[in-house]
């Protein structure tokens, strides 16, 4: 037993020899190639076709992720990936003509992607399989070793991704890295050529029975393993250790997502596309999913009476009882959501919902109206099956609401006016958009994904993965032609008003 956890055990010194490994393939100019990449691209979709029951089977361990979510969310989603870098890989790998000036005439210009060596992708839980190979495809489609490190919250996904990506790709290239806060540091203290993370533990003040009982304080609790004494979040983490050697990074991060809720729309259309963004989607662990509601006082009947009759309409009478709707990750989750809703000052806005059971990790869908601006649930990024709605007296009255908290990585408006809607895009400032609907966004490759302030940097998807993963190397050829000698010294006066 001993022998096995101590083999399991992945420390810095193992980390520094993966890396050194990883770099020797990639310095051997083996991941620069077409075929190289264009062939690891196709083991994984061939992987993603021939295994999608496993996948589903870890899916459902993890998060009793329904079926058909799980096809539609991470398999279909990944298979699109890999057919749109296999269709696009060679243009996007073309050097780019660019203009060149008076100055270097006569001569040309161009923009090369060149790949910027062994990458290291730290995936999140709530899409694991998605999530983990989204961004590992942009970076062998930009020619980089990469090293996946999977989230231990879905551990069925992580230790079926490492086994599958040991057996589908090439070894000497591509690894996964299996583990939790050691693990991720020990990789972190490496030398890496860009890191890019999923994640982020919203500052969750989030008070511990144990503490409460003995200490009577609230403490804030990143992940489930660290607990952090002052402003730290996973991000940061990241970005100190990032900073050590320059590395760059991407952080793909969280926030409250709101949706503003106008009075003259498609109430049913309206309620059921709030629903696909909220409890459809993985019972609201999404990155994207509907944080809270906006709408006015006069309104908010209606809505929740539409929302409350469509989420019926879905999940049945019990929703609690549905196989259409994903369970809380784990216990630490699920007392997270319960601390949220039994806050004093909430427990009594509940409008729909709110039964919850610790056996089975399930939360009901839950509505609750008008919580206090200072309640835990206003101020943490919710990540479940929470709904709060906040009233105002004018809808133009939102803005001010949505600019009081940090930037968001999405933000929706439903209204017909349109008036509101460029008011929206104009003036709400979040990692991305959606007018009258939620989510879907995510699904458009032509559009950039990523977070704006506290909500993330960079992006990815489609060809911003492939440039998330590139050095843009601007490179100016010159012929022994045209050699003017007005550069050179020594200078005159007339040499200088040229
Ligand atoms: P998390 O930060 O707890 O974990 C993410 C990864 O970081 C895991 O692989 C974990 O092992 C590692 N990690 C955790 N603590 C660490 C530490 N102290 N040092 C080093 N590594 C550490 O995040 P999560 O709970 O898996 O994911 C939920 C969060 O992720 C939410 O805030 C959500 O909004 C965000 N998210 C963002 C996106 C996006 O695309 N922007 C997608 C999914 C989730």
């Amino acid at each position: 037993m001993m022998a096995r956890e101590e083999k399991q055990r992945f420390d810095v010194e193992e980390a520094d020899l993966l890396v050194k490994e990883l770099q020797k393939s990639f310095n051997s100019g083996k991941t620069k190639s077409y075929e190289w990449r264009k062939s690891q691209i196709e083991s994984i979709s061939k992987m993603v076709e021939e295994k999608e029951k496993e996948i589903i089977e870890a899916l459902y361990k993890d998060l009793s992720k329904p079926e058909t979510e799980s096809f539609v969310s991470e398999i279909s989603m990944l298979k699109g990936s890999c057919k749109l870098a296999l269709e696009e890989l060679k243009s996007w790998m073309k050097p780019e003509k660019a203009k060149t000036s008076l100055t270097t005439y006569p001569s040309s210009a161009e923009i090369v992607s060149e790949p910027l060596g062994v990458v290291l992708v730290i995936s999140a839980w709530n899409y694991p399989f998605l999530l983990s190979l989204d961004p590992v495809i942009g970076a062998i489609a930009a020619g980089n070793a990469v090293v996946l490190k999977p989230s231990e919250i879905a551990p069925a996904t992580s230790s079926l991704l490492a086994e599958l990506i040991a057996g589908y790709l090439d070894k000497s290239t591509i690894r996964v890295v299996e583990g939790a806060v050691a693990e991720t540091s020990a990789l972190l203290e490496q030398k890496w050529d860009k890191i890019f993370y999923t994640g982020f533990c919203n500052f969750i003040y989030y008070t511990y029975d144990l503490v409460k009982t003995f200490f009577n304080i609230k403490i804030p609790i990143c992940s489930c393993h660290l607990i952090c004494s002052g402003g730290e979040r996973v991000g940061r983490i990241i970005m100190s250790a990032a900073a050590k050697y320059l590395t760059p990074v991407i952080l793909e991060l969280g926030g409250k997502c709101p949706a503003l809720v106008d009075s003259n729309i498609n109430l049913q259309v309206a309620a059921r596309r709030i629903i696909a963004g909220k409890w459809v989607c993985n019972n609201g662990q999404a990155c994207i999913s509907v944080d809270y509601i906006i709408t006015t006082k006069q309104f908010a009947p209606k809505l929740i009476d539409a929302l409350r009759k469509e989420v019926e309409e879905f999940f049945g009478k019990d929703p609690m009882g549905s196989k259409d709707i994903s369970r809380i990750v784990n216990s630490f989750h699920f007392n997270r959501l319960a601390s949220l809703l039994d806050e004093d000052k909430v427990s009594d806005k509940i409008v729909y919902g709110g039964q919850k059971d610790e056996n089975q990790l399930k939360i009901a869908p839950t509505i609750l109206l008008d919580v206090p601006e200072d309640s835990l649930i206003m101020k943490e990024e919710i990540f479940g099956p929470l709904l709060p709605i906040v009233t105002v007296e004018n809808i133009e009255d939102s803005f001010d609401v949505i600019k009081s908290k940090p930037k968001p990585l999405a933000a929706y408006v439903f209204t017909d006016d349109e008036q509101l809607k460029k008011d929206f895009v104009q003036n709400v400032s979040a990692g991305g958009m959606l007018v009258n609907d939620t989510i879907l966004h995510l699904t458009v490759s032509s559009l950039p994904f990523g977070g704006v302030g506290e909500s993330g940097m960079g992006a990815y998807h489609g060809k911003f993965s492939f440039d998330a993963f590139s050095h843009k190397k601007g490179v100016l050829y010159r012929s022994f032609d045209g050699d003017a000698t007005t550069r050179y010294p020594p200078y005159t006066p007339q040499k200088h008003r040229l």
